[in-house]
């Protein structure tokens, strides 16, 4: 067994996307069931200033790489230098995020590492000293367990908002460890030039989300979901016949072919519930359907269905939101 469970971290502008601090939390209670200790890589672009808050989250030590040319993901630049930390810490895990960058980076890791990738894990568990991993199948119809036969790195990437947050020990502070790795040269012809985020909820990270389907008629409807997302604090997703449609940009996209979400709250408006959609939503902890069909699909995976027109519901239900957070404040 290696020395300590390794979580890859992901930095992005200034600060540490929250899906790091949730698979840090995870690698501390895996770390500590196994009797080890925890230890992160940092790579980006003055990731070097905030490396040490990462142990509020349970790391103890952080292997980092800081580089201006590593101020955006690019496999090429990335890769080798998470690969050979990775080896420094000798780690009996490696964990990752399931994030867009992560899904690339783990795939990618697991190839040089020569080891097995099992993404998206939604659980680990540690039992007799052993690792094994929930991840779906079949488009999220199902869920298997795997394990790593003896010897093998076990290497995981976890969905984002499932793993439970530490409560941060704002007086623990982690090692840093610089290290001297080269920077790769790019020598792909993409260059990352801007992040444009809009100032958006970014989706995958969203506690609420708020998405629209083919039952919104035409993109102008989309206002209605906008301006209730606004009061609910929400992001605005849809479905991918309303991207197919040219409603929403393919980013918006959620289900199998766009993003895997797990909001606290998902309202899905105008949606079928077809199982593309559902692989990409299924997991959210409380869902809500708006359908003027009693017998859409979406409604048996539905923890509150509402069989409504969603004209008539949307800007009712947004009034008395409004409402009730004039009372609460
Ligand atoms: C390989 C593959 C990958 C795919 N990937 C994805 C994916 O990533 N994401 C995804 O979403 N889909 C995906 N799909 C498409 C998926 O199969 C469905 O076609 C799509 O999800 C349907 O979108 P929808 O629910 O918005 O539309 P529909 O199925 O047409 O449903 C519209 C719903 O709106 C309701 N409605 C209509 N008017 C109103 C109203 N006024 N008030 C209330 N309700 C109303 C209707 O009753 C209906 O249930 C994929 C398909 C394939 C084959």
């Amino acid at each position: 067994m290696g020395n300590c469970i390794c979580v890859i971290a992901e930095f992005r502008g200034a600060n540490f996307r929250r899906v790091t601090f949730e698979v840090a939390s995870e690698g501390r209670r895996i770390a500590d069931s196994l009797g080890i200790g925890l230890c992160a890589v940092a790579v980006g672009s003055g990731v070097a200033a905030r490396a040490a808050e990462l142990g509020r989250y349970g790391v103890d030590k952080v292997f980092v790489r800081d580089d201006p040319a590593l101020e955006n993901y690019l496999a090429e630049t990335y890769v080798p230098i998470v690969a050979e930390a990775v080896k420094m810490c000798d780690p009996a895990a490696v964990i990752l995020p399931a994030s867009v960058d992560g899904r690339d980076l783990g795939a990618r890791l697991g190839a040089r590492l020569r080891v097995t990738l099992v993404q998206d894990c939604v659980q680990i568990a540690c039992e007799g000293g052993k690792i094994r991993a929930k991840w779906p199948i079949f488009a999220g119809k199902c869920f298997a367990w795997s394990d790593w036969s003896e010897g093998t790195l076990p290497l995981m990437s976890c969905r984002p908002n499932i793993m439970d947050c530490l409560v941060p020990d704002e007086s623990r502070q982690a090692e840093v460890v610089m290290l001297d790795l080269p920077v790769p040269e790019a020598r792909s012809s993409v260059k990352s030039i801007d992040m444009d985020t809009s100032g958006k909820v970014e989706l995958s990270e969203a506690e609420i989300i708020v998405s629209g389907g083919r039952g919104m008629k035409e993109a102008g409807n989309f206002v209605m979901l906008e301006e209730l997302a606004q009061v609910l604090g929400a992001a605005v997703g849809a479905s991918r016949a309303a991207v197919d449609s040219g409603w929403r940009p393919h980013s918006d996209q959620v289900g199998q072919t766009g993003k895997v979400v797990t909001p606290n709250l998902y309202i899905a408006v105008g949606i079928s519930g077809a199982i593309q959609h559902l692989a990409g939503m299924g997991y959210s902890k409380y869902i809500v359907a708006v359908n003027k069909d009693p017998d859409a699909p979406i409604f048996s995976k539905a923890d509150y269905g509402v069989v409504e027109d969603l004209f008539k519901f949307v800007p009712a239900f947004k009034e008395e939101v409004i409402k009730l957070k004039s009372t609460c404040s």
